[in-house]
């Protein structure tokens, strides 16, 4: 399950930054999870879960919001969202010519720490 390597190096930089600004306590790391970067959430949490313990981050809750997919048509032009990178074509002019550019994303957005 590779959630815990992910969970274990989301903790090693929440607790880096946290312990440089001379906090001793993480209330929440909040993230931003592509919905294509393979990163399965309930997972990732639960592996948070077991790797915060006795750390300074043992308090905290992890926050995911999850991001779309997305795309840009190079036919049309247009920006649309999907569920997954399996698409053929556009969703507005039904072209096959497009970038997928978002949802493979795993950033730390905030950390809120004591
Ligand atoms: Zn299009």
């Amino acid at each position: 399950m590779h959630e815990v390597s992910i969970a274990q190096s989301i903790l090693d930089t929440a607790v880096a930054e946290c312990l440089r600004a001379d906090f001793r306590r993480i209330n929440s790391i909040s993230l931003r999870i592509g919905r294509s970067s393979g990163v399965n959430i309930p997972s990732l949490v639960t592996a948070f879960d077991i790797v915060k313990a006795d750390t300074i981050a043992a308090g905290a809750t992890l926050v995911c919001e999850e991001v779309p997919v997305r795309g840009h048509c190079l036919d049309c032009n247009s920006d649309f969202d999907a569920e997954s990178e399996l698409i053929t074509s556009c969703p507005a002019c039904n072209g096959a010519r497009f970038r997928i550019c978002g949802g493979r994303e795993l950033d730390i957005m905030e950390i809120d720490v004591d």
